[in-house]
């Protein structure tokens, strides 16, 4: 693997893998939220500025059967070119024809987008012959879409294959392993983690892989309550997964065995029914009466969870504490945010991830406030639970 910043990029054709797969407003199609194309733009520029050109690819949703124009990337064409301030080609073809004949006409410092690569099946097969056409649309290959780096996809791991002397990182992929590795690899302690979301089943390997370097693991969400019952709770209506039982309490036990604390809200915000303007009341999260349900942690948790998070070097957060989207539900996730904010003031140092936890921390306008806020969801999740990402094993094999 080649290092992006001490590569040659002078009258080179970079093939720029990006995370374009951006929220769109449902009715103007205008992109509502732009982090995942400012983060690739340092990237771009850098090649830019070297005497390179760019040749960006990226998927975006997932198209079942083949081009369909409300999956179509020449949607966020007017976001890339106002962040990047100059013009950018739109290409839908990568026939031989078309391609050759843009190398033909595009002059050096040109950056041209291509079409939804899922637009071709190929793609999520991790067709070869599909990697090959791609493979021809430059001379290097530049992997910057860690928030697809779980997929091994032909644009994100094929393709590397056709270079294995240019291939590298872009400067947005090399920050995300950086960090991620900080945790995983050598954390300070006190580290922990703080684990929130609707599922316990979307979080088990997470926590499992974390009980082996966490010293504390704050338990938040909807996922909370599963956690309660398996305590012997009562939790009324709460969000709860029976069959997660007994991995909950296999949890438990190991987390006893390697010493690491466990938090569970000791109270919680309840509502009536799952909804903005219910009717709510606080109590112990064991003590939830039948008809209503744990929808936010409480205000003795909120005390508890920020005294650990304050006092902890190392501080990972996937997923919030409880329904942040709706005003009445946010408090929890909001001074929990707060807290993690503190403690990196303080010197500590906190990663942020997983979309719900980066929406979370974007509305309350505090993302400046942690070490570091991570645009990749599922990959990050992955990478936590101790796998092997196909797209950063492709670039380094
Ligand atoms: P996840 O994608 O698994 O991280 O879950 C995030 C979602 O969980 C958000 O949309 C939250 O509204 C939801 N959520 C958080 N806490 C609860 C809860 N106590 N009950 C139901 N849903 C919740």
């Amino acid at each position: 693997m080649q290092d992006f910043s001490q590569y040659d990029f002078q009258n080179r054709v970079a093939i720029v893998r990006v995370d374009f797969n951006v929220p769109l407003h449902k009715e103007t199609a205008r992109v509502t939220d732009d982090k995942r194309i400012r983060a690739a733009i340092p990237t771009i520029q850098h090649i830019l500025k070297q005497g390179g050109s760019v040749r960006l690819l990226s998927h975006f949703g997932r198209p079942k059967n083949g081009p369909e124009a409300h999956f179509s990337l020449r949607q966020v064409l007017p976001c890339l070119e106002n962040l990047l301030g100059m013009p950018v080609m739109f290409c839908d073809s990568f026939a031989e024809e078309t391609t050759s004949e843009m190398r033909e006409s595009l002059k050096q410092g040109s950056v041209v987008l291509y079409e939804n690569v899922r637009f071709n099946s190929e793609e999520t097969e991790g067709g070869m012959g599909f990697a090959e056409t791609l493979a021809k649309l430059g001379d290097c290959y530049v992997n910057d879409a860690f928030g697809a780096a779980h997929r091994a996809h032909a644009s994100t791991t094929q393709l590397a294959s056709f270079f294995p002397n240019d291939k590298m990182m872009g400067f947005l992929m090399e920050a995300e392993v950086q960090n991620a590795k900080k945790i995983l690899d050598n954390p300070l302690n006190p580290f922990v983690a703080i684990i929130g979301g609707a599922k316990v089943s979307d979080k088990i390997l997470i926590i499992e892989n974390l009980l082996n370097i966490a010293s504390d693991i704050i338990i938040g969400g909807g996922m909370a309550y599963t956690f309660a019952k398996a305590l012997g709770g009562e939790i009324g209506n709460s969000l709860y997964e029976p069959e997660r039982i007994e991995k909950v309490n296999e949890i438990l036990a190991l987390a006893k065995s390697k010493k690491v604390n466990i938090h569970i809200p000791v109270d919680s915000v309840l509502a009536h029914s799952f909804s903005e303007t219910a009717e709510v009341m606080f109590a112990d999260t064991h003590c939830i009466p039948s008809g209503w349900m744990g929808l936010d942690i409480g205000p003795k948790a909120i005390i508890e969870f920020e005294q650990i998070i304050k006092k902890s070097k190392t501080i990972l957060w996937n997923g919030p504490m409880g329904v942040f989207e709706w005003s009445s539900f946010e408090n929890g996730t909001k001074q929990v945010a707060m807290a993690v904010c503190e403690a990196t003031r303080n010197g500590s140092y906190s990663l942020i991830g997983g979309g719900d936890s980066a929406a979370a921390i974007a509305k309350f306008g505090l993302e400046n406030d942690v070490s570091f806020v991570s645009t990749g969801g599922g990959a990050l999740l992955e990478y936590f639970e101790g796998k092997s990402l196909p797209g950063i094993m492709a670039l380094e094999n």
